[in-house]
């Protein structure tokens, strides 16, 4: 988890300490003596697809993966769906409207503490455009993928997975988990 400095509850400092019958350290706040929790991020997003069978995918304006193309996703807002949630990330990064289908990939990366839900979607026009943090939007057919300049290991399997379903006839929820890349040299991180 990120490292708090501050306890958001009355603003004196924390200390990173194990409570009483727990198992990990916490930050706990010296003074008000709250323990601030820190628990996994959802990223959700969609997979969508045009009546043609061209997918959408953004070119990243921002930072991390700069350049690189992405389906829109990003961090679940409070307060919404998770189908809400990746209908929001398409409209918020693609102008782009789509009708929410199936859960169809969930990719558990515990080294960074995320959790990626990626919904198959339809797309519902054409009147899509690149949002505040994409460059650009395309539409691309399975034999156009950029897959040399995907931003997001997660993004990639989904979508190497959604063509094989394609080509099987019917599509699969998949699940997996993401271990941190190798490191070949101790000092790295
Ligand atoms: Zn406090």
């Amino acid at each position: 988890g990120e490292r708090m400095k501050f306890c958001p509850e009355c603003g004196a400092p924390v200390e990173l300490r194990q409570p009483p019958d727990d198992n990990r350290e916490r930050h706990i706040c010296t003074v008000c003596t709250t323990i601030h929790y820190q628990n996994p991020k959802l990223i959700v997003g969609a997979i969508p697809e045009w009546e043609d069978g061209r997918i959408l995918l953004c070119r990243r304006a921002i930072e991390p993966r700069h350049g690189l193309w992405t389906l829109p996703a990003g961090f679940m807002e409070n307060g919404e769906t998770t189908p809400e949630a990746a209908a929001r990330e398409t409209l918020e990064e693609a102008n782009a409207q789509v009708q929410i289908g199936d859960l169809y990939s969930m990719y558990n990366i515990p080294y960074i503490n995320q959790v990626y839900l990626l919904f198959r979607a339809r797309l519902l026009n054409l009147g899509f455009s690149p949002g505040v943090e994409s460059l650009e939007v395309e539409l691309f057919a399975e034999n156009d993928i950029p897959w040399d300049k995907l931003a997001f290991r997660a993004v990639s399997l989904t979508l190497k997975d959604y063509f094989a379903d394609r080509h099987a006839g019917s599509y699969q929820f998949h699940i997996g988990d993401l271990l941190a890349p190798i490191s070949h040299t101790s000092t790295s991180r």
